[in-house]
């Protein structure tokens, strides 16, 4: 099991999710957290729900630069310095709409917050951690390897994190940091919930993964863990399938 003790981890989408698993997990595992979400009241619940003290928690809109590097700057401030972080927030919102129909907004939204919001991010916490090193995990999804009918900007989100992900590893290596990603197939999650309520009108099937099966968020959160642990000291500009084996 990784030990995350002394790590210092910025995490977005730290409300839900798979961004929750993780803060739970890595705040066991011994780092002092960061957490932003978007949504306020659930990340003042996720904070108390965190194992040790001392960790704090940030409303952020990662869409917006000037919140992002409030943020980043606040986490140095309050720890310091930072040494990890988890960029988990994003969002599917086209509701199973071909390409040629989908909406001005829907690119606009889906790029800001899974491509603009990761790069805001990576920005910040690449300025943050170029004295000591570090460890930065980006999610991206099995849409990041593949065409993804009916995903149209969800698709072209997640295929630009898994870029940004490796041109940082080859430009920050020198640096100490490393930059890596993983791309989740189907997991329990609200998001994945919201589909099945929503467009996708029940379950959200599995059949294309060797393991035929919703995961549970933690199963991502054990890989995010793992990669930002000295365990993966040698490993940047990859990305984990934590996919069931769907792009086996
Ligand atoms: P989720 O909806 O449970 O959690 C996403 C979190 O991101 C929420 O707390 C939400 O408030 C936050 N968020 C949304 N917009 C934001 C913004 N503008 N600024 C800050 N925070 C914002 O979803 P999840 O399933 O846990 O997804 C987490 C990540 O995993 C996403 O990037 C998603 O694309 C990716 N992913 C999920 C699956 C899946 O099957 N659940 C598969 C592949 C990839």
């Amino acid at each position: 099991m990784a030990s995350l003790a002394g790590k210092i981890v910025t995490i977005t989408g730290a409300a839900s999710g798979i961004g929750l698993a993780t803060a739970r997990l890595l705040a066991e595992r011994g780092a002092k957290l960061s957490l932003a979400d978007v949504n306020g009241e659930r990340l003042d619940e996720a904070l108390k729900s965190l194992a040790g003290e001392g960790h704090i928690a940030t409303v952020v809109d990662v869409r917006k630069p000037e919140q992002v590097n409030a943020w980043i700057e606040k986490s140095v401030q309050t720890f310091g310095h930072i040494n990890g972080a988890a960029n988990v927030a994003g969002i599917e919102h086209e509701g199973g709409r071909h390409f040629a129909d989908a909406r001005d907004e829907d690119w606009e939204l889906v790029m800001g917050v899974n491509c603009s919001g990761v790069f805001y991010s990576m920005r910040a916490q690449l300025r943050a951690m170029m004295k000591a090193g570090g460890s930065i995990v980006n999610v991206s999804s099995v849409a990041g390897f593949l065409g993804l009918a009916d995903f149209t900007c969800y698709n072209a989100s997640k295929w630009a994190v898994i870029g940004l992900t490796r041109t940082a590893a080859r430009e920050y290596g020198r640096y100490n940091i490393r930059s890596n990603a993983v791309a989740p197939g189907v997991i329990a999650t609200p998001l994945v919930k919201a589909m099945e309520t929503g467009h996708r009108n029940g379950k959200v099937t599995t059949s294309m993964q060797a393991l035929d099966r919703q995961a549970d968020p933690v199963e991502v959160a054990n890989v995010i863990a793992f990669l930002l642990s000295d365990e993966a000291s040698f490993v940047t500009g990859a990305t984990y399938k934590v996919d069931g084996g769907w792009t086996a």
